[in-house]
This record gives C-alpha cells, structure tokens and sequence, in this order.
C-alpha cells in the first residue's frame, strides 16, 4: 500500500521543525527513522497532511558521556548506541538491549528519539530507560521539559508528548560501582517484538550483599513495569538464585497482563516470573565483576 498525500518539509534546525509544528499543529507528524510511523502510513493507520522530516538535524544527532552520565540526542539511530564504546564501558545494558531491536536493518535507520516517543510497550527502549532511571527532554517553541519516564509514558503507544514538541534527548545516570545489568525477552522469531521482556540493575555493597536493585517488564502493561516489591526483598540479602526464585514467585500476584493472540495471560505472568530471575541472576552476577 501506498500512503495518501501530504507535504513534506525537511528543516535542518531544531528551531525551524518547532515553527513548522507551531504552524501546521495536528495535521503535522514528525518522522525521524520512519520505521514506525511509515509502514502507519502505508497501511493508513497514521494520515498526516505534513511530514516534518527531521534526518537532516544535525544538532539533534549525537552521544555525549561525562563522569555523571549520558546525553544521547534524539536522532541518534539505534546502531550509533550499539557500537559505541563508550557506552558500553559504562553503561552496558544499552549495548546488550539494542542488539534485541529488530534488525540490523531496522537498527540503521530507527532513532532513539522514534523508538521513545513511539512508545510500544514492548519495545527494548523504554524498559531500559526506566531500569536506568533515565529523563527525556522535549522542546517546543515555549522552552523545554524534562521528565521521568513514569511522567512521560501514559499507556500503549500514548506519551506525554504535546502536538508542538519535540524529543530532543535522553539523559542517563552513570551507575555506582560494582553495579550489574541485564536484559533479556521471549520473541516468536529472532528480532520480532517482544512477547515480555525484562531488565534489571543490581548494585552490591562491598560485603556481597544487595545495596540497590531495579527490576523492569515490558509487555504485561501499556508502560514499562518497575516491580520495586521484588527489588525491596533483594536489598541487605545476598542475591543467590534460590533467594532471587523465592522473591520472583510473587510476580504471578502482581502483574495482570492481557490476552492477545500471541499468549494468554497465563503464560505471560510465567514469562515474566522466568525472565525475572534469568535478568536478575545474571545482573548480580555482572555486578561482581565491575
Ligand atoms: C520489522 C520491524 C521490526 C521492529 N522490531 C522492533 C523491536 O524488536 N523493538 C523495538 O523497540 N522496535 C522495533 N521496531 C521499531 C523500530 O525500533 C523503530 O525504529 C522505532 O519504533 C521508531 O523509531 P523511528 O526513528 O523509526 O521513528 P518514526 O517511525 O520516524 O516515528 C515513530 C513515531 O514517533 C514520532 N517521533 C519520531 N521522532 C520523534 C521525536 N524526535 N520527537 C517526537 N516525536 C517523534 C513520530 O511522529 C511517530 O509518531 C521494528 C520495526 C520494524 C519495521
């Protein structure tokens, strides 16, 4: 299929895309990678009447690690995270979940910026984001806005985001020392979207104990899932697979996922209990190494 018409604009400044949201309001839809909102498109579940192609940004395409974090801009492209060193020195669950967006092709193309402001519930990003604590900055005309990630993701492919701004960057706070990650997902086909994934960060104190842990699932609500009520039990404990199995049993009494015609509710609540333990096991594990 073929989408319907519309004009298109290529601005090469964050200032002018915000004009041209200001100017054409609802009617205009911002595309950066166009592996979401393309194929809405051409299956005219998404009809805009203005494209504000937003590929030709430059000041919008960038990654930048200090001591205290990491800004990555809304245009950096998926793989651009992938192989980048630095992150990966620092902040390894990135580099581990974007190698589990899609494909190699789909990683070229798709922008940090599409992926968050999509807002699929199973997709890699927004569940690591919110393991990571991470904050999103918009931009409008009016000045910008930072937000958590619980401000910013409302429910199934619903944001935060007003029809005249723009995801400009995502912040990410470096994590202590001897702090270990994962993530991990059940997919129908490698590179399909996630039936239920999970992410997890577990930092040790120096006696081997847990002294913070953050636990995430996607694909059981319409937002990412922190189940702190798991984590609680984790901090002041030495985290061994049988006391990690022990707190992740009650996932069954405090996640209610929908059917859908890929898995009941059932099997998802099983998923989530199995990759529970699998990410945090393997994060503690991690956490001893760093
Ligand atoms: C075959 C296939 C498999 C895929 N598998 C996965 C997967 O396993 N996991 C996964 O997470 N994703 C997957 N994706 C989606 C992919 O990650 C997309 O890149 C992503 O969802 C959207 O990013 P994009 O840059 O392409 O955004 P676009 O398609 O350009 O835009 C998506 C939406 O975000 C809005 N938008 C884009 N950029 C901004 C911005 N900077 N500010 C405000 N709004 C903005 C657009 O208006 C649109 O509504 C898959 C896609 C395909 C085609």
């Amino acid at each position: 299929m073929k989408p319907a018409v519309f004009d298109y604009h290529s601005p090469v400044e964050l200032e002018e895309a915000l004009d041209l949201l200001d100017e054409f309001g609802y009617d205009a839809k911002i595309m950066s990678g166009g592996q979401s909102l393309i194929p809405m498109m051409n299956m005219r579940l998404a009809r805009p009447q203005v494209l504000i192609d937003i590929n030709n940004i430059a000041e919008l395409d960038y990654i930048r690690v200090t001591d205290t974090g990491i800004q990555i801009g809304g245009l950096t492209r998926h793989f651009q995270v992938e192989e980048s060193k630095e992150i990966e020195r620092v902040c390894p669950l990135l580099t581990e979940g974007m190698k589990l967006i899609g494909h190699s092709q789909i990683r070229s193309r798709g922008t940090i910026g599409g992926s968050v402001a999509h807002a699929d519930p199973t997709a890699e990003l927004p569940v690591m984001l919110t393991t990571l604590g991470a904050t999103i900055t918009l931009a409008s005309s009016e000045g910008v806005r930072t937000l958590t990630t619980d401000e910013f993701f409302l429910t199934y492919l619903t944001t935060t985001i007003e029809m005249n701004e723009i995801l400009v960057s995502i912040d990410i706070p470096i994590s202590p020392a001897r702090t270990g990650y994962a993530i991990d997902e059940f997919t129908l086909r490698k590179g399909d979207f996630a039936i239920v994934l999970a992410a997890a960060s577990v930092t040790l104190s120096e006696d081997g104990t847990v002294e913070a842990a953050t636990l995430c699932l996607g694909g059981v609500d319409g937002v990412p899932v922190l189940l702190n009520e798991v984590t609680d039990e984790l901090v002041g404990k030495v985290p061994d697979p049988a006391y990690i199995a022990e707190c992740c049993n009650q996932i069954a009494d405090l996640v209610d996922p929908e059917p859908d015609i890929h898995a009941t509710s059932e099997y998802r609540k099983d998923l989530c209990i199995t990759y529970a333990k699998r990410v945090l096991e393997r994060a503690a594990a991690r956490a001893v190494l760093r």
